[in-house]
C-alpha cells in the first residue's frame, strides 16, 4: 500500500503500467528493470497485495516472479484464482509459471532432472511470446520442480531436452507460463521476450521516458509542496544530487540544500559540488556549505579502529546537520534521495527477505523539525536516476561518479586520520584516477581508488634517506558487489601512476597494487 500511496508517478504516467507480483525470487528487481527497458513503467508488489488494489490499478499486464518454494506444498505463497480471470494478460516466470499451472488445474512435481544454468530451448514461433526469437535459443534455468501436466486450455510452446514444458500458454485468455528466466541476461533473447509480452501481448505503447518522468515529477512535487519549505542534505553523491536538481527545477528557492564538507571528500570534490549547486551554478536553490573539516579531524584525532571511525563520522554528520537545520527553523518537508532498490531491499512486506534495512526508508530522523518526508526518486533504479540527472543538466562527471562510501576517505586511511594524511591520499587518488581515465579504463573498471596504508618504510630519494608512507592502489570488477576480483590493469599504467605519485605527492615513497579478491577482502580498503 505504502508504495502505491507514495508513488510519485501514480498519476499521469501510470495509465500504462505493468506490475510484477513478488513470490520471493532472487531476480525480481531484474524483471521490473527489463520491463522499464522496454519503456513501460513497472512496479513490484508482494503476493500478499489485495486483488482489489490490483483491479484499481488496472495494469496492462501482470508478471508473476520466481520463488524458492514448491507451489504444491502447504503454505506455499499463492494467489487467488481470480487473478487469471480479470482479462489482464499474465506472464508467470518459473515459480510463477508453476503456480499458474497449479492453480488452473495442471500438475507440478519434483522434476526427474533438475535444470540449472544455461540451457538450449526449442520454441514455437506461433506463440506471440516467441515472435522473432531463434528456433533454438539459450535460456537460463534454475528449478527443481517442473510442470508435468499443463492446465486445461493450455498449449506447450517451448521445451528443452530435460523439460517437456519450458513454456505453455492459453493465448485466448492471454495467459503465459515460462519455466526459465527471461529477465536474466544469460537468456540471450530474454529482453526481446519481455518486449513481446509487454507490447505484443499487453499492447503497451512504451512511452515511459526520463523526460516524461522529470516533467511529471516536477508537476507532482509542486502540487505536494505548495508554498512549503524543503530541506535536503546534499552529499555530492549521485542520488542526493539528482534529488536536488529535480526539487530545484520544481520549487526553486523553496529548497535549501545543506552540504556538509567533512574534509574527507576526494580532491576538489567539495568545490565541484559547490560549483554545480552553489550560487554561481545553474540551479535555483539555497545552498549552504558547512566547512566542518576541522571539527571532524578533531573528533577523529587518535582514533584508529575503522568501525569507531565510521560511527564518529556518521554521528558528527547528524550534529552538524542538526545545527544548520536549527538555524533554518521548522521546514515542511525533509527530502531524501531514496531510490527504488532501497525500497525493495527494505522489504515489500511479502516473501522477499529484508536484504538490508536502509536508514532512509521508514525511520524518520528526529533531529530536524519537519512535517513530512519527500522522496522524489523513490520509483527509480540507479541507471534511471543517472538518466534523470543528465536530463536535468547535472554534469556527467557527477552523474557517473564512482560509488564513494559515506565516511569518505576517513576509512581509506588506515590508522589515525589527520589533515596531512587526507592530503596525501587525495593527491595520490587524483593521480590514479587521472591515469586510469587517460588509459581509457574509467568506464570498464568497476571501482578504483587509492588508499593510504599506515606503513612507513625506508627509501632513498635524491640520495637522501626517506622514511615515508606506502600508498595502496585498488581496482576491482564486480557484478553484484557481493563478490569482486582485482582488475587486470596494464602494468605500464601502474608504473606511470607509481612514478607520478612518488614524484608529486610528498610523504609517499612506495606504491602497492592490491590483488585481493572479495572474499576474503572487501572492496574498500579500511
Ligand atoms: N522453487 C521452484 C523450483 O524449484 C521455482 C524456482 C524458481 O522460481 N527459480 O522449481
Amino acid at each position: 500500500m505504502g508504495i502505491l500511496k507514495n508513488s510519485s508517478i501514480e498519476k499521469g504516467l501510470s495509465n500504462e503500467k505493468v506490475i510484477v507480483i513478488d513470490f520471493g525470487g532472487q531476480y525480481n528487481q531484474l524483471v521490473a528493470r527489463r520491463v522499464r527497458e522496454c519503456n513501460v513503467y513497472c512496479e513490484i508488489y508482494s503476493y500478499k497485495t489485495d486483488i482489489a488494489l490490483i483491479k484499481q490499478m488496472a495494469p496492462k499486464g501482470i508478471i508473476l516472479t520466481g520463488g524458492p518454494n514448491s507451489c504444491y506444498e502447504q503454505n506455499a505463497p499463492t494467489y487467488k484464482k481470480e487473478l487469471f480471470e480479470l482479462g489482464i494478460p499474465v506472464l508467470g516466470l518459473c515459480y510463477g509459471a508453476q503456480l499458474m499451472m497449479h492453480i488452473l488445474g495442471g500438475k507440478v512435481e519434483k522434476a526427474p532432472v533438475k535444470e540449472y544454468g544455461k540451457t538450449e530451448v526449442d520454441v514455437n514461433h506461433e506463440s506471440l511470446m516467441f515472435k522473432n526469437i531463434s528456433q533454438k535459443t539459450t535460456c537460463w534455468m534454475s528449478h527443481n520442480d517442473y510442470i508435468s501436466q499443463i492446465a486445461p486450455g493450455f498449449q506447450i510452446s517451448a521445451h528443452t531436452s530435460d523439460c517437456p514444458v519450458a513454456a505453455a500458454e492459453c493465448a485466448d485468455k492471454k495467459l503465459y507460463a515460462i519455466q526459465f528466466h527471461p529477465e536474466v541476461l544469460h537468456t540471450v533473447e530474454g529482453t526481446k521476450m519481455i518486449d513481446n509480452f509487454v507490447r505484443g501481448v499487453c499492447g503497451c505503447a512504451g512511452t515511459w521516458r526520463m523526460d516524461s518522468f522529470v516533467e511529471e515529477s516536477v508537476k507532482q512535487i509542486r502540487e505536494k509542496v505548495g508554498d512549503g519549505k524543503v530541506l535536503l542534505a546534499l552529499s555530492g553523491g549521485v542520488d542526493s544530487s539528482v534529488a536536488a536538481g529535480l526539487l530545484s527545477r520544481a520549487i526553486g528557492k523553496q529548497l535549501t540544500c545543506v552540504f556538509v564538507d567533512h574534509g574527507l571528500l576526494r580532491k576538489n570534490e567539495g568545490d565541484e559540488v559547490e560549483a554545480v549547486f552553489g550560487p554561481s551554478g545553474d540551479f535555483d536553490l539555497n545552498f549552504i556549505r558547512v566547512n566542518a573539516q576541522e571539527r571532524y579531524y578533531a573528533k577523529l584525532a587518535g582514533v584508529t579502529e575503522p568501525e569507531t571511525k565510521r560511527k564518529i563520522i556518521g554521528e558528527e554528520f547528524i550534529r552538524v546537520f542538526e545545527e544548520e537545520a536549527k538555524k533554518i527553523g521548522a521546514v515542511d518537508f525533509l527530502a531524501q534521495g531514496t531510490i527504488y532498490p532501497d525500497v525493495v531491499e527494505s522489504g515489500l512486506g511479502g516473501e522477499s527477505a529484508v536484504i538490508k534495512s536502509h536508514h532512509n526508508v521508514g525511520g524518520l530522523p528526529d533531529y530536524v523539525d519537519f512535517k513530512e518526508i519527500i522522496e522524489p526518486l523513490r520509483d527509480l533504479f540507479k541507471d534511471e536516476v543517472r538518466k534523470a540527472g543528465l536530463e536535468l543538466g547535472i554534469p556527467e562527471r557527477l552523474v557517473y561518479r564512482q560509488p564513494f562510501p559515506g565516511p569518505g576517505l576517513g576509512i581509506r586511511i588506515i590508522g589515525e586520520v589527520t589533515a596531512e594524511k587526507v592530503r596525501i591520499v587525495q593527491d595520490a587518488d587524483a593521480i590514479y584516477r587521472e591515469e586510469i581515465a587517460k588509459a581509457g579504463l574509467d568506464k570498464s573498471i568497476g571501482q578504483y581508488f587509492a588508499a593510504l596504508t599506515n606503513m612507513r618504510s625506508v627509501g632513498v630519494m635524491g640520495d637522501e634517506r626517506t622514511y615515508d608512507y606506502a600508498i595502496a592502489l585498488r581496482a576491482v570488477n564486480t557484478v553484484d558487489f557481493m563478490t569482486a576480483e582485482s582488475a587486470e590493469v596494464p602494468f605500464e599504467m601502474l608504473q606511470t601512476v607509481m612514478s607520478r605519485i612518488i614524484n608529486e605527492v610528498r610523504g609517499v615513497n612506495r606504491v602497492f597494487y592490491d590483488l585481493t579478491s572479495k572474499p576474503p577482502g572487501t572492496i574498500e580498503f579500511e
